[in-house]
């Protein structure tokens, strides 16, 4: 059986082979992408269950996302033939949480133990800090969270923080706070996300007899990314793997140059000393990559060739392409708009070429960049996904945004007065919320009105009294700024005045910056509607449509974080622009050591693409404060000529783009729209280049006709989405 299963090796190329049955004794694979570390990983996996080295439970397989692990699982599955069972097969999170269910009285919890999330988190260290009346302004429980958080990626308990470690945060307490969160979580039999690495490395520490046991049990160790394993991991690993005496069959595999987690702690150290912490190890390189064509590896290794701290690879294509490769494209376009319609229309234009969407993804620097891909997605009818992320406008701090507009819109929304009334906190628990609620009903009022009253007839006291009145005076003075100066910066104002973004700005999570820039660019959305109103009814509109179409093939929309290991026929990669890529924030650190990092993430996102790689930049971006403009990408300049076709010249003007745009070619199929281009309720129709007038903006001309709303340029320049309703023909 094992022998005609033997075909499963036939389609590796020699070193390939040699990384699968070199079985005993630690192994490294340092590879560049797509060269099939992965698929090595995977036919090793079999391998050893194959020619009976061990039992499907005695092998320790850990991969870097949810997802590798599925498909790690599946590609198992389908060279044995079988479903096995019992893997120890999934994330460091995954594995160390059955680990921590097995003895979780080594870590001092019970069977039931509960993981917190992020809020509960959160709480539970506001709870425990308040002993050391800490200047929470000046050092905010996110921030001692963020703290706590990477001397857990760093495997450091309490008692292991140096006094060094310890000085500046909180005031010099942040230690004695970290013992003092976790001993509260162990009496709620309770962890949070990082106790669960740190909890079990330190039960395999302390403890020899169950260390054995594992030691004895897991045959053999496959570890995927090694490049980004962060310190808590790496000792995990470490102990796990290195038995007295004993050559351990570890395997790990990995690309230096695909190393872009370091803001989680990642070490990129782990790799380099690979071969002192196993001594005996052997590598094995890898250069012929499956994936790519020659243009796309040819682009991608000039552009890493430019980073100074890698370990060097060659990179030949391993494809035997019948038909000449195409090179990677780099178009130039007007603005940010245009970005995303010429993505959207290529995509549409290669779907119909042939390419199945479930082929084709965007991937984009930051999360908020999603928000004009999807709207355009969405406008056209082209199916997508998001992947590893929340659509737009279900994130939290969206929500909560939408929640104070929605009140500002409408006092009377009392589930949006619910969601936002302790967000930021304001002491008020579900008592006073209680106390709230029977006040207003017995008024018949709103809950916004019900407190009003309440404070005018003093009936609330305290802190409580004093965080309402300035939430209340807020809201009111938005209402009359919403009246004098517009919807846009009334949204910036009480955003600002109800100390929603000072709470995130205190934020130290590494999620607050990407929340904060999601939060401009919700203000920024905002600048596309004539009013408040018009902008809610956009915003229902949007979230209303829900996905009836799980089985269909989507285009996937991610960051470049979340593209790693995974490949596609068609990337693009809009925003390679300076200050979104390389980022902003890595441009003001100034630091060679962040540049070559975002560099990393470039690789990372050109090597994905199998046939066509399709980078965009434009000349300005819309942002919260009005149009910018911006600059190419360095990462451009260090693409290799020979590699790459440039339309820079080819900028568009905007009607001739417009003019090509799927709307005008009639391919919106979404039922409500087909045809003719009608607004609802039996509205007059508009066409593209028919003459309208705005109450408010004068008289413009038709760009695009989208279901309810129509872009429209204006006489003074500005473009707008806004409601047809609102807009007569001349
Ligand atoms: P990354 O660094 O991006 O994670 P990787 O090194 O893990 O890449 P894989 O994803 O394992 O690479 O492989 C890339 C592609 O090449 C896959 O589609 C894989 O099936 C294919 N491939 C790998 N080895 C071979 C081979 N010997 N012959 C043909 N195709 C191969
Ligand atoms: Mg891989």
């Amino acid at each position: 059986n094992t022998e005609e299963n033997k075909d499963y090796l036939s389609h590796l190329n020699t070193e390939q082979r040699n990384a699968i049955e070199t079985t005993d004794g630690p192994l490294l694979v340092l590879a560049g992408a797509g060269t099939g570390k992965t698929r090595v990983l995977t036919t090793r996996f079999a391998h050893i269950l194959l020619t009976g080295r061990a039992k499907p439970w005695q092998i320790l397989a850990v991969t870097f996302t949810n997802k590798a692990s599925r498909e790690m699982r599946e590609r198992v599955n389908a060279i044995l033939g079988t479903e096995t069972e019992r893997l120890w097969l999934g994330t460091f999170h995954a594995l160390c949480t059955r680990m921590l269910r097995q003895h979780p009285e080594c870590a001092g919890l019970t069977h039931n133990f509960t993981i917190l999330d992020t809020d509960d988190q959160l709480r539970l260290l506001r709870q425990v800090m308040e002993p050391w009346h800490i200047d929470t302004k000046r050092w905010p429980a996110p921030g001692l969270m963020g703290v706590i958080q990477r001397w857990k990626d760093r495997g450091l308990t309490p008692s292991a923080v140096t006094d060094a470690e310890d000085c500046d945060f909180a005031a010099g307490h942040a230690r004695a706070i970290y013992a003092a969160y976790q001993t509260r979580l162990r009496e709620l039999d309770a962890c949070d996300f990082g106790d669960l690495m740190l909890h079990v490395t330190e039960m395999l520490r302390t403890h020899p007899e169950i260390l054995a046991h594992y030691q004895r049990l897991f045959r053999y160790i496959l570890v995927d990314e090694y490049q980004d394993t962060n310190t808590v991991q790496y000792l995990w690993l470490r102990l796990l793997a290195r038995r007295q005496g004993e050559v351990s069959n570890i395997c790990c595999v990995g690309d230096d140059d695909q190393s872009i987690y370091s803001w989680r702690g990642a070490e990129i150290a782990n790799i380099l000393r690979f071969e002192q912490d196993f001594p005996g190890a052997q590598v094995v390189r890898l250069e012929r990559n499956y994936r790519s064509t020659r243009h796309i590896l040819g682009a991608a290794a000039g552009l890493i060739a430019h980073n100074t701290e890698r370990l060097g690879k060659t990179l030949r294509t391993g494809r035997d392409d019948n038909q000449p490769a195409a090179k990677v494209v780099v178009t130039g376009v007007e603005d940010s708009e245009i970005e995303a319609l010429a993505i959207c229309t290529e995509a549409n234009s290669l779907h119909r070429q042939g390419h199945s969407l479930a082929e084709m993804a965007i991937l984009v620097r930051a999360g908020f960049q999603t928000r004009a891909f999807e709207e355009r997605l969405m406008q056209t009818g082209l199916p997508y996904r998001i992947i590893g992320g929340t659509r737009f406008y279900e994130r939290a701090e969206i929500r909560d945004a939408l929640a104070y507009l929605r009140l500002l819109h409408n006092p009377a929304d009392n589930l949006a007065f619910e969601r936002i009334i302790n967000v930021p906190k304001r002491g008020i628990g579900p008592a006073s919320l209680q106390k709230l609620h029977t006040a207003s009903r017995s008024e018949q009022v709103p809950l916004f009105a019900g407190t009003e009253m309440m404070l005018s007839r003093g009936e609330l006291k305290g802190k409580i009294a004093e965080h309402l009145n300035s939430f209340v005076s807020a809201l009111l003075s938005t209402q009359s700024l919403l009246q004098r100066e517009g919807h846009v910066q009334a949204a910036e104002y009480l955003l600002e005045a109800s100390g929603y973004l000072d709470m995130w700005r205190n934020d130290r999570s590494p999620e607050a910056p990407g929340r904060l820039e999601n939060l401009k660019e919700l203000v920024r959305a905002l600048t596309d509607f004539g009013t408040l109103g018009e902008f809610l009814e956009h915003i229902a509109l949007v979230m209303e449509h829900d996905d009836k179409t799980a089985s269909e093939a989507k285009l996937s929309l991610m960051t470049l974080h979340g593209a790693k290991g995974l490949e596609f026929d068609i990337v693009f990669l809009p925003g390679w622009e300076e200050g979104v890529f390389p980022s902003q924030r890595t441009l003001d650190d100034g630091g060679q050591k962040g540049l070559e990092e975002e560099r990393r993430l470039a690789y990372v996102g050109i090597t994905r693409a199998r046939l066509h790689a399709l980078i965009y930049h434009a000349g300005r971006r819309r942002t919260y404060t009005g149009w910018q403009p911006s600059m190419p990408s360095r990462f451009l300049d260090e693409l290799p000529e020979e590699h790459v076709t440039r339309k820079n010249d080819g900028i568009p003007r905007q009607k001739s783009l417009r003019d090509e745009s799927l709307f005008s070619q009639g391919i919106m199929n979404n039922g409500h729209r087909q045809g003719s281009f009608s607004a609802p309720s039996g509205g007059p129709s508009f066409q593209p280049g028919e003459q309208v007038t705005h109450p408010r903006f004068g008289n413009g001309i038709v760009l695009n006709v989208e279901h309810t709303h129509l872009e429209i340029v204006f006489e003074n320049g500005q473009t707008k989405r806004l409601l047809s309703s609102f807009v007569k023909k001349i």
